[in-house]
């Protein structure tokens, strides 16, 4: 039986290859942080990780971490509604809400899951949602498993938002769903036009914060912070895999009545297991860090404002970006590999990005900067961008 499978297999995989799309790891023998370790031995400098805080080493989460593995043990065994809920989860729960000025919290295995399980249990046939047409994989199945009609404009495209509102007046209940920002252009999304729309239209708003948690906005409030609209949207979900500390778990915060409701029947959070007592602790200290200090963010947009400024200086051509997100245009799918290469040669780690990632004729590098960045790693990182991109005639 297995083996016209495996033939089927192995074809399939053989056109991924060929496609130039099959996609190799490459091994960190170190901890995750700005300067890594990778399996060839060489130490390079990471520009390619979610951790804009630089808190995926920092010790006193691990601190944190090691004193609930002590104390609350290594796991729950349960999912939370039978007997998988500690306190830390609660205290965890509330920290969150906090932060966003939100009014409740619910904890998920991931923000994959939080955007799988929110939409079926909310809306039905009778409902709409319109949906960014950039927005996460994780938006998109989540999406799939409710059956309210599905409407969809293009990328911060207000015009056609609006058009997608007029359609949807015919529905019983809109939501207009985002993410905070768009992970290949570091674009925010236009939250307070997106507000303005769903005000005239009466429509709620959903905004998925995982590139944004920690990093947008004076204090990394996110988007809400950015556009001024602390507390005025009903549902935004995030990750605590990004800039949250970057280990695992995912959330939605909101109103009230919505957290209850996916308390009730959100599925991947009645039927997965609960998070760790050290991941929950670890976020509980990691919160405890933001209300104390904006020393990370700060330094987070200082670098971010540097690389910019410098890279477009150097005369490469950069994205308009609000986030730590830096997209070097290069629009060509093989220069952005072999650029990327170059760069990993100068121990300056990067990943290219071509179709079908991003539209075609897209290709580029993305940068992600991070509060763990000292001036000379990105004064290092300018440089081999200077001296490859002039190998290359990238720039002059
Ligand atoms: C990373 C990401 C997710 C998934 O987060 P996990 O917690 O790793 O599952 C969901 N949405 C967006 C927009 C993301 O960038």
């Amino acid at each position: 039986m297995y083996s016209d499978f495996q033939q089927y297999l192995n074809s399939t995989l053989k056109e991924i290859t060929e496609a130039g799309l099959y996609k190799n790891e490459r091994i960190i023998v170190s901890p995750q942080s700005a300067a890594i370790k990778v399996s060839t031995g060489a130490d390079v400098l990471n520009f390619c990780a979610n951790n804009y805080l630089g808190l995926s080493d920092n010790a006193e989460l691990i601190e944190a971490a090691k004193k609930a593995l002590d104390e609350r043990g290594f796991g729950m065994s349960s999912v939370r509604f039978i007997c998988g809920t500690q306190d830390l989860h609660k205290e965890l729960e509330s920290k969150i809400a906090q932060f966003f000025g939100t009014e409740d919290t619910i904890l998920y295995a991931a923000c994959f899951d939080a955007n799988g399980g929110v939409f079926e249990p909310l809306f039905s046939e009778e409902d709409a949602i319109i949906s960014d047409a950039l927005n996460h994989a994780s938006i998109i199945d989540g999406v799939r498993l409710c059956k309210a009609k599905r409407y969809r404009y293009s990328n911060a495209n207000m015009q056609e938002l609006e058009e997608c509102l007029q359609q949807a007046q015919a529905q019983r209940f809109r939501i207009i769903v985002t993410d905070g920002v768009f992970s290949m252009d570091g674009n925010v999304c236009p939250l307070d036009k997106i507000y303005e729309l769903a005000q005239k239209y009466n429509a709620l708003v959903m905004v998925d914060e995982s590139h944004s948690a920690g990093v947008v906005g004076k204090t990394g409030r996110g988007t809400t912070e950015l556009h001024n609209l602390r507390g005025k949207i009903e549902i935004l979900t995030g990750t605590l895999g990004k800039a949250f500390g970057g280990a695992i778990g995912g959330f939605t915060t909101g109103k009230k009545e919505i957290i209850d409701m996916l308390r009730q029947r959100s599925r991947p959070y009645l039927f997965s297991n609960s998070i760790p007592p050290m991941v929950a602790a670890a976020g509980c200290a990691m919160f405890d860090m933001m209300e104390r200090t904006n020393e990370l963010q700060d330094k987070l947009h200082s670098n971010t404002d540097y690389f910019v400024a410098k890279m477009k200086e150097a005369g490469f051509d950069i994205k308009p970006t609000q986030s730590a997100i830096c997209a070097v245009m290069l629009y060509d799918a093989k220069l952005s590999q072999v650029m990327a290469e170059k760069l990993l040669q100068e121990g300056i780690y990067v990943v290219g990005f071509y179709y079908p990632v991003v539209p075609k004729d897209q290709a580029r590098i993305r940068v992600q900067i991070s509060a763990g960045h000292e001036k000379e790693h990105l004064d290092k990182a300018i440089a081999a961008f200077t001296k490859i991109g002039k190998e290359l005639g990238v720039i002059k």
